[in-house]
């Protein structure tokens, strides 16, 4: 069976004051049934890692460069985000594609090197709206998936989130049925190129997982958790999430 994982995406936000939020859901989640990530800005990964101490709140890092180090102004590499004491990090965001061109040929060559720095991949994938409108979403995914992931990808440090660009910050989500599909055949894809070791690799969903929608998403087949934006920003409704996954 794949692990649970609630992970939160805080992307551009969050300073010295939102390691409050932190400390709320310790305080909520003691002894958490269900794995919890938060990826914060790079600024805050170490702070946050010593502000958590030993409770089992993993934090990851929200991109790493393909290199171990060199003339990359701005960039970070794998073994930083672990020197900084993350022990994940996401790639292949939508925003990450979009905003910095990162190619499914990039992000491959990135997963190897978080592979390889000892980090779990949360590895992104998912269509836009027109490509959605299109019915192209499976054929989008497969490709994405089958491009992005390395040959030689660690399947016990690796974690699919399913993430329809239209549906990220944008109230949207999917019916139950589509995410079902694209799970399903996700899972299809891990079985191939994983064989046994696909069926435990967690398959996250993201894209407006709210309070309110998570006991739903997380009731249809082979959806594993979520990958989280706004709603983690706060203890206050990623804390309802984290329970409905408990729960589910
Ligand atoms: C995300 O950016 O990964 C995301 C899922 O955002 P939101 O939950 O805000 O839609």
């Amino acid at each position: 069976m794949p692990r649970k994982i609630a992970a939160g995406n805080w992307k551009m936000h969050g300073d010295s004051a939102s390691l409050a939020e932190i400390d709320a859901l310790i305080a909520t989640h003691p002894t958490p049934a269900v794995e919890i990530v938060i990826c914060p800005p790079a600024t805050l990964i170490h702070r946050m890692v010593c502000h958590i101490g030993a409770h089992p709140i993993a934090v990851g890092g929200q991109t790493c460069h393909a290199a171990v180090k060199g003339a990359h102004t701005g960039d970070i590499a794998a073994p930083m985000l672990a020197e900084a004491g993350a022990t994940h990090v996401i790639l292949g965001h939508s925003e990450r594609r979009t905003d910095h061109g990162e190619s499914d040929v990039i992000i491959c060559a990135q997963a190897r090197a978080a592979f390889a720095a000892g980090l779990s991949v949360i590895l992104c994938v998912g269509e836009t709206e027109a490509q959605y409108t299109a019915r192209q979403t499976q054929a989008i995914v497969a490709a994405q998936l089958t491009q992005s992931l390395p040959q030689d990808a660690t399947p016990t440090r690796l974690v699919i989130a399913y993430e329809p660009v239209w549906a990220i910050g944008t109230g949207l989500v999917p019916q139950n049925h589509e995410i079902a599909a694209v799970h399903g055949a996700i899972r299809g894809i891990l079985h191939e190129r994983l064989g046994a070791a696909g069926a435990a690799v967690p398959i996250l969903y993201g894209g407006s997982v709210k309070p309110e929608n998570a006991a739903m998403i997380f009731g249809i087949a082979n959806v594993d958790g979520a990958l989280v934006g706004g709603a983690s920003l706060s203890a206050a409704a990623f804390s309802p999430i984290i329970h409905a996954l408990e729960n589910a």
